[in-house]
């Protein structure tokens, strides 16, 4: 419901909902499908397509946008490889506990380079994990916090620290 009121508030009409699913192909040339937590993927009534990631709740001094910097590799990702794979998207986050919307913005010094940095890197980690090497530097504050903690390589004794 505060979604919906949200994209009014913003002025967006869903035109065409999409249920895509993300594939990616890795070195072999096997097709992976990755889910990129979305919650929201359609054709505005203006020809946009958008794209709207969650968040839990908007940054202190939230002023309707959110830069580049301030999301972490995986929360990029989603935008970065839509971007490309539809030559433009509008993204956007919806932060939950504050019902609001905010603009992602791209990275300002050369942000199509930075995209496809960010997606080479996302291609070569789908290749070293389809091909069973699995890269991490274990952190028990990070890890203990990690939602892949339990079915993690390296603490299942299946790896050893950025290794394997
Ligand atoms: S539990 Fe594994 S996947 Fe998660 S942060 Fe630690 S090393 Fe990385």
């Amino acid at each position: 419901m505060r979604f919906a009121e949200a994209l009014q508030r913003g002025g967006f009409r869903i035109g065409t909902p999409y249920e895509e699913t993300f594939e990616i192909e890795d070195a072999e040339g096997t097709r992976r499908t990755l889910k990129l937590q979305l919650i929201g993927h359609f054709r505005d009534s203006n020809g946009d397509r958008v794209v709207i990631a969650l968040q839990p709740r908007a940054p202190q001094n939230f002023d309707g946008t959110l830069n580049w910097s301030a999301l972490k590799d995986y929360q990029l990702l989603p935008f970065v490889l839509l971007h490309q794979h539809h030559s433009g998207i509008r993204p956007l986050l919806f932060f939950g506990e504050d019902g609001a919307l905010g603009i992602f913005k791209w990275r300002r010094s050369r942000p199509e380079e930075a995209r496809n940095e960010h997606a080479e890197r996302a291609r070569k980690a789908v290749d070293a994990l389809s091909s069973g090497s699995f890269e991490a530097i274990p952190d028990d504050w990070m890890c203990d916090r990690c939602p892949s903690r339990i079915i993690c390589p390296c603490w299942i004794g299946a790896a050893t620290a950025a290794s394997v």
